[in-house]
């Protein structure tokens, strides 16, 4: 009698201690019959209701959530009942007594008798809804950053130190001709040509060093040979404590070539294509400086076609246009490529030749004198003779600036013409 009392005493003890632990858990536990009604109900659940538990004892889901939910509640916990398994499910509970929707894991076993048959069930259900939300928000934050990266007109990427794609949006995927999956986790020499990714890397390595932004133009030749520029801005970023680069290339190829159309009009005389004065003299300039501290020869030579107003009052003002691109034609084709042909004025053409002698620099420009004195410019039958005057000077020891070369030059072309034209004067 004495045992027996004992033993009450300890099976109460050891259902007080675990109805403790069911109560400190932080998760709903209930059991419930094969009807679906409650056996039992922890704390958190009577709180849940706002019920006691004499209230809740005996009554099934219907007595406190909406319909459609006791009965998805009623499917799952018959689906444990009937297979005798345990489920895991994600329940969306509308609690009636707060009028709050909150989201919940669940985990429901099958309780079984004595005769190993099932007869109830027992669930533990733990409150995700906010992890849900922060999930959810999450992943909606996630696809919208998607839409607009793979929508901007850039390549997006991120790369470690390693030199591993962390990230690539759809234009990198596009320029590499594979799909994101296969660049992200890839090292960069590993899926692009050899000289590419050192290209991509100097700059890259540029942002490591310095952890600074770097602003570059990159060049690449795409997958069918078209040359494609881009600007490039690269940003130093922390991802899980170690460094990567986050890159915005944006194709500029188009920019790049009109700022290259532009400048070369700027440099260009737009009736004969040769550089104009402009051009001529920055390049002379440059190339005074380099004759200068190399102590290289320097020849500069300037033509002026004789009497060519003649032409223009009797052949006309075009007939007169079409000399001065065929003279250009003969002075291209008599000179070196490092040669700087220029029609600096009307009818008044220069040439800069660097390392060029002066008796190199005179033979050449008596070669020119005669050569355009003999040719035919007229379109015609008619045999149009046109003559040049030309002025010729070279860097001397004394010259300091590229200025007084051109003013040399310019007086030996006047002694020219002074001296009745058609003819070469060196000064
Ligand atoms: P000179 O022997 O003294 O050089 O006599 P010139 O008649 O050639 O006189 P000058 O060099 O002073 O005049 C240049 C002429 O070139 C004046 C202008 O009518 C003509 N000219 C200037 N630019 C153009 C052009 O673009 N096209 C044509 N057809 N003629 C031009
Ligand atoms: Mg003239």
């Amino acid at each position: 009698m004495l045992t027996q009392s004992n033993n009450n005493d300890a099976i109460a003890k050891q259902l007080a201690a675990l109805k403790q632990v069911c109560n400190t858990l932080g998760a709903y536990i209930y059991t419930k019959d094969i009807q679906g009604r409650y056996t039992y109900a922890n704390r958190a659940v009577l709180k849940l209701f706002n019920k006691s538990l004499e209230e809740v004892i005996g009554c099934d889901d219907t007595q406190f959530f909406d319909l459609d939910i006791s009965s998805h509640i009623k499917e799952n916990d018959n689906q444990v009942m009937q297979t005798a398994t345990v489920i895991n499910a994600e329940e969306t509970n509308y609690i009636k007594s707060s009028g709050e929707q909150r989201i919940y894991h669940t985990v429901k076993s099958p309780l079984f008798d004595d005769d190993g048959r099932v007869c109830g069930i027992c669930g533990i259900s733990t409150d995700i809804t906010t992890e849900k939300r922060l999930r959810d928000l999450n992943h909606e934050q996630k696809q919208l950053l998607d839409t607009v990266l793979n929508n901007i007109p850039a390549c997006v990427y991120i790369k470690d130190e390693e030199r591993r794609f962390l990230y690539a949006n759809s234009k990198v995927s596009a320029l590499f001709e594979r799909p994101i999956t296969e660049i992200i986790g890839q090292l960069e020499t590993s899926i692009l040509p050899k000289d590419i990714a050192a290209h991509f890397h100097e700059s890259d390595a540029k942002v490591f060093k310095t952890k600074s932004i770097q602003r570059i133009e990159e060049t690449v030749i795409d997958n069918v040979g078209n040359t494609v520029h881009y600007l490039s801005v690269k940003v130093p970023i922390t991802i899980n404590n170690k460094c990567a680069v986050i890159g915005f290339s944006t194709d500029v190829t188009e920019l790049y070539e009109l700022k290259e159309q532009f400048r070369q009009q700027a440099n260009t005389d737009y009736l004969t294509n040769l550089y104009n004065r402009r051009y001529f003299i920055e390049q002379a300039e440059r190339e005074f400086t380099r004759s200068q501290r190399h102590a290289l020869p320097l020849t500069i030579i300037s033509i002026d076609i004789d009497h060519f107003k003649h032409i223009n009052d009797n052949y006309g003002h075009p007939f007169g246009d079409k000399i001065l691109i065929d003279i250009s034609e003969q002075l291209l084709q008599g000179t070196r490529q490092e040669d700087v042909v220029a029609r600096i004025g009307g009818d008044e053409f220069a040439i800069m030749l660097p390392n060029t002698t002066r008796s190199q620099g005179t033979s050449l420009a008596e070669r020119i004198q005669k050569q355009l004195q003999a040719h035919d410019f007229s379109a015609t039958t008619d045999d149009l003779k046109v003559a040049v005057s030309i002025g010729i000077t070279v860097l001397s020891g004394t010259d300091t600036c590229f200025d007084e070369l051109l003013l040399r030059v310019d007086k030996a072309l006047y002694q020219a013409k002074n001296k009745g034209r058609n003819q070469v004067v060196y000064l």
